[in-house]
């Protein structure tokens, strides 16, 4: 996010995102939109059409004057995100989105529509740095992060094609945003707040959407947890932790060699304390590789007791790799040991396979 005084209005730095009203908290919104010669609280307006009513057409602002919804739409609403590629399946209620940045990255979108639940999925930086062997944005390394903006519009985007009626049966509201996309969320923090701010906040501020239906996804970066428990953003807190042992942890995720397994547990249990939150543990499991029985036993030991859920996740193979899913009896196997040791896990569903669903794999086949 640019500091006050250097707000690049819509001709951009190379490489640096327009700025957009949703990088501005409230206040720096209203100063942008006095900067621009009108009066400050046609920023609420604006964003109330933006954030509450959906609404991405200026002629249809009709509690703001013509000049000014022209005058703001264009220094403060630029175009982020062009869709380039859209893949629906699941009879249209899932539907994959890559989107071209301003300077020509590529980031991915899912948008999933269960029964009772609207969950988007979305992406906080252009690839990704931390380097995971099986997860295939790891694989072409970090382009760079986006902005808050970027962030938000992806969710902005989903709200307003479920408001239209676009995705599936009828009109509905968006309930879940989780940041598993692509990119390491806790690596790219400040927009990645303001983002969460401007999600959650009220309208005019912000999108409105629950905390709790909000959930960031992080290879553990230990600092970071205990940074974002401070922030008074009450959402849930996704670990991938992929192994128990740090011997396998530090080749699944390598940045374990930096914060271990029992480290990353700990920053975990007390971000469950401070927020009351359920922290999910995020395991893919693959074959023969750390959905061995004893893993699962590891895994049990370490969670038992604790304000946790177990999401199992068969693993997506990325091109090239010669890792798999696990077998059906060892997934049971895996699943059966947790509960034995009272762990809540469930396996979860996978929406989208058809359609490169996971992991950075549609960007990758469209660049
Ligand atoms: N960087 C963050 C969020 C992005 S990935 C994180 O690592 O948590 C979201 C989840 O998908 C993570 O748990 C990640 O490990 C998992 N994932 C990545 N590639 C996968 C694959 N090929 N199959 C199954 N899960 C995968």
């Amino acid at each position: 996010m640019p500091a006050p005084g250097e707000l690049v209005f819509a001709s951009p730095r190379r490489g640096k995102p327009p700025v957009h009203l949703m990088d501005l908290e409230p206040a720096a919104r209203r100063d942008a939109v006095v900067a621009l010669g009108l009066p400050g609280f046609r920023a609420d307006q604006v964003s109330r059409q933006w954030l509450g009513r959906l609404s991405d057409d200026p002629a249809d602002w009709s509690d703001v004057p013509e000049g000014a919804r022209a005058t703001i739409a264009e220094a403060l609403l630029p175009n982020l995100l062009t869709p380039v590629r859209t893949i629906d399946c699941d009879g249209g209620t899932t539907v994959k989105t890559v989107w071209r940045l301003h300077d020509g990255a590529l980031v991915e979108s899912v948008l999933m529509r269960y029964p009772g639940r609207v969950t988007m999925c979305i992406s906080s930086q252009a690839g990704c740095g931390m380097n995971c062997p099986f997860c295939a944005t790891g694989q072409a390394g970090l382009t760079r992060n986006l902005s808050a903006g970027e962030i938000v519009d992806q969710a902005v985007a989903a709200a307003r094609a479920l408001a239209r009626g676009e995705v599936g049966d009828g009109p509905v509201r968006l309930s879940n945003v989780v940041f598993m996309g692509m990119g390491e969320p806790l690596a790219n923090y400040r927009p990645v707040i303001a983002a969460l701010r401007a999600l959650t906040a009220p309208a005019p501020d912000g999108l409105g959407l629950s905390a709790r239906g909000i959930t960031v996804s992080t290879v553990g970066l230990v600092p970071r947890i205990r940074s974002l428990a401070d922030e008074g953003l009450p959402v849930t807190l996704a670990v991938s932790l992929h192994a128990p042992d740090d011997g396998l942890r530090d080749t699944l995720v390598p940045v374990n060699t930096r914060w271990k397994v029992a480290e990353v547990l700990d920053a975990a249990w007390e971000y469950a304390r401070r927020t009351g939150r359920r922290v999910s543990i995020e395991y893919a499991l693959i074959k023969d590789i750390n959905d061995q029985a004893w893993r699962a036993d590891l895994l049990g030991r370490l969670l038992r007791g604790k304000l946790v859920h177990v999401n199992l996740i068969p693993l997506n193979p990325t091109p090239g790799s010669q890792w798999t899913a696990s077998r059906p009896q060892d997934e049971r196997e895996f699943v059966r040991r947790l509960e034995a040791h009272g762990v809540a896990v469930t396996v979860r569903d996978t929406r989208g396979r058809e359609i490169d669903g996971a992991c950075g794999q549609l960007a990758a086949s469209t660049a």
